[in-house]
């Protein structure tokens, strides 16, 4: 699936913090002691002895994970370099391989994502691509939200439309379950600015965002 869209951008701030854009959604408030709960009748429901000694501490494991999960580093933010060699150069920060979760199945889903943006005088710290991906992949997903959203993160990063994220998804709700499609991937593209206008210069992006390691 390809999709792709202009997004409005906010005011670059370079050699500073930027905020995330105002879609982001807040932290969920997790319930620990109620999940561990629900996991125990879960175990029940499953037909299950939760006081058997293999998952006796199963409950309060799994609620961890959740916890875990959905509590990713809120300060990841962003931050913008001034470098005045860096003029219309193509930028593509690849391998940033995160795990999230299908919100439809609440299956793991890993995706391998590619950033592109042209540095003109602004760079973005490239440690902090990682981090902004796990921000909004640490909650209940669509892989289509998770490349829109990284996308809208690095235009208010950077102050310019000129970005483009490619992202290969690896579903396990369409390899362990229904269809069992073991080598099936998912591919999705936004793309904003001259990554739009500009052929060369998309499918030099394309270029490089293809070239993909194992999944
Ligand atoms: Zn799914």
């Amino acid at each position: 699936m390809t999709t792709d869209a202009v997004r409005p951008s906010d005011t670059a701030h370079p050699g500073r913090a930027v905020s995330q854009p105002t879609d982001d959604v807040p932290g969920p408030t997790i319930d620990t002691p109620y999940v561990i709960m629900l996991v125990r009748e879960l175990l029940i429901a499953l037909g299950e002895d939760p006081s058997r000694a293999g998952l006796l501490d199963t409950p309060s494991r799994v609620a961890a994970w959740w916890r875990d999960f959905l509590s990713p580093d809120p300060s990841a933010m962003a931050t913008c370099f001034t470098e005045t060699l860096a003029s219309d150069q193509l930028v593509v920060v690849g391998g940033l391989s995160v795990w999230s979760l299908c919100e439809h199945h609440m299956l793991p889903m890993k995706l391998d994502t590619h950033v592109g943006y042209l540095a003109d005088g602004t760079v973005l710290g490239l440690s902090k691509f990682g981090r902004i991906a796990q921000r909004y992949a640490g909650r209940l997903q669509m892989q289509e939200r998770f490349t829109r959203q990284l996308a809208d993160a690095v235009v208010a990063a950077i102050g310019s439309e000129d970005v483009a994220v490619a992202v290969h998804g690896v579903h396990l709700c369409m390899s362990m379950r229904g269809v069992r499609m073991e080598t099936a991937r998912t591919s999705t593209v936004q793309a904003g600015g001259r990554f739009r206008t500009d052929p060369l210069l998309s499918q030099q992006f394309l270029t490089l965002a293809g070239r993909r390691g194992a999944p």
